[in-house]
């Protein structure tokens, strides 16, 4: 791999560490010539600490180590993109990343649905969102509405009009997003079910 480490004196290239399921940045660090070679001989992601003034393979003393993916170069190579899986916390504060938080997997505005939706379990006696009603009538009846927007959208299915099948299959996510928050989980227990199965 071929990296311009010249550019900063010190022969030293930013290294964003970005988690390869998850695609959350984990943390920034920086690499030499020796701390690269290190990483892709090792496959544990090694820095070299600019207040260490060493090589660092990060984890060295706490055993969260990042287990290498890959390493991407970016346009004009003097910032490498390392994909990892994380063996726990990456940041030395306890946190998955080094911004606070949590290293979740995020779905775009599905996740955005969700905290919506679980909100209004949290609020369930607002009068005005007809999913705190949802919530007030009870997992029987969420569950029920999944199984008619399930049936709506089978039948849908079997017509050619593409409008009303998206909007029913619509309502049965929305309603089946509903109905795992009912249940106490998240589109993530699921997802992670289906990995399970996977391979
Ligand atoms: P570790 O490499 O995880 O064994 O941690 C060893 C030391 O490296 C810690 O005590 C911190 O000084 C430093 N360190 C660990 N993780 C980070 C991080 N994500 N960002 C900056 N410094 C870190
Ligand atoms: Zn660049
Ligand atoms: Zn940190
Ligand atoms: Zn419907």
């Amino acid at each position: 791999m071929n990296v311009d480490f010249s550019k900063s004196g010190e022969g030293l290239v930013p290294a964003i560490i970005q988690d390869a399921q998850t695609k959350n940045v984990l943390m920034l660090g920086y690499m030499n010539q020796e701390a690269l070679d290190v990483t892709l001989k090792t496959k544990k992601v090694t820095f070299y600490s600019r207040s260490k003034n060493r090589l660092w393979t990060k984890g060295e003393e706490s055993g969260n180590y990042l287990q290498l993916v890959d390493i991407q170069n970016d346009c004009d190579k003097d910032t490498l993109l390392v994909f990892v899986h994380p063996q726990g916390p990456t940041c030395h504060k306890g946190t998955a990343t080094c911004w606070g938080g949590t290293n979740d997997q995020e779905y775009g505005f599905l996740s955005k649905l969700e905290m919506i939706i679980a909100s209004r379990k949290d609020n369930s006696e607002d009068p005005n969102s007809y999913v705190a009603s949802l919530f007030r009538k009870g997992i029987n009846k969420i569950a029920q509405k999944v199984g008619e927007e399930a049936v709506e959208t089978v039948i849908e299915a079997k017509d050619d009009n593409d409008e009303l099948f998206l909007n029913e299959s619509a309502d049965l996510l929305f309603h089946y997003l509903i109905l795992l928050q009912a249940k106490g989980y998240s589109l993530n227990d699921i997802v992670k079910t289906l990995q399970g199965r996977h391979q």
